[in-house]
Formats: C-alpha cells, structure tokens, sequence
C-alpha cells in the first residue's frame, strides 16, 4: 500500500464514525477498525495532524478537521460510486479490496465522470449517502 493510500484509509475510517455520529473517535477504536496496533495509529494521527487533516487531543480523541473532512469526501464518494459500477452496470459481486483499491487511484473529474453516467446516485449499494460532487449541484 502506497503512504497516500494508508492516509486516505485513516481519514475515510475518522469520516466512517463521523457518519455514524461518532464525531469524537477514540484511537483504540481506530486501531481495531484498521486492525493495527495502537502505538502505529498514533503514529499515522500525528502526521495527519502535521498535515493539517485531523485535530487529536491525547486522551480524548480524533476528529477531522475541515481540509481532513473534504479529504475523506471525495474518498467515500469514490468507494460507493465504484461499488455502485460494480452492482448496478457490471452486475458482479462487490470486491471490497477491488474497490478499495481503485477508490485511491481516481481522480475528482472521473469520479464526476462517472456519476453524471450514473445519473448522480443518492445512496450506493449498501445504503448509505454518496457525497455528492460538483457534477450533482
Ligand atoms: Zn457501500
Ligand atoms: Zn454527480
């Protein structure tokens, strides 16, 4: 996994409990979600901090900040578009690594791309929200 892909995991996963009202994540529950150790999350939450990504409070916990928030937008936004390709135009099983593998590698105008050709979908496969992109306003 490329340095900028194991980022975008962690703020994706911040952006995941967000969504679930966890506005606040504790680095024990990051680290199980990831399936890493405590100590190498802390490690990864200080450089997302140095980048300006999320705001950590030792003790307390991790949120996004506004540039982390947008960061991990565009990634879920990804996620579900291509799992939304892969149900509804290619009627295949959802891969999850397939999708997290691809979800790195786009770029905003093709995520755009494929949404307008998508009609601009509300929800992917499993329910939940796709952010939506310039191409939806
Ligand atoms: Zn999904
Ligand atoms: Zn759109």
């Amino acid at each position: 996994m490329e340095p900028s892909e194991n980022i975008e995991e962690y703020l994706e996963t911040l952006w995941i409990f967000e969504e679930n009202g966890v506005a606040l994540a504790r680095i024990s529950e990051i680290a199980q979600r990831l399936s890493i150790s405590r100590p190498s999350a802390v490690e990864m939450l200080k450089k997302l901090e140095e980048r300006g990504y999320v705001a950590y409070k030792e003790r307390e916990g991790v949120k996004l900040t506004k540039r982390g928030r947008k960061a991990a937008e565009q990634i879920i936004r990804n996620h579900r578009l291509i799992e939304l390709l892969i149900k509804n135009t290619l009627n295949a099983e959802i891969d999850e690594k397939v999708v997290c593998g691809i979800e790195h590698h786009m770029t905003e105008e093709f995520a755009n791309t494929l949404c307008r050709s998508l009609n601009h979908p509300r929800q992917c496969p499993h329910g939940n929200e796709i952010p939506r992109g310039k191409c939806c306003k």
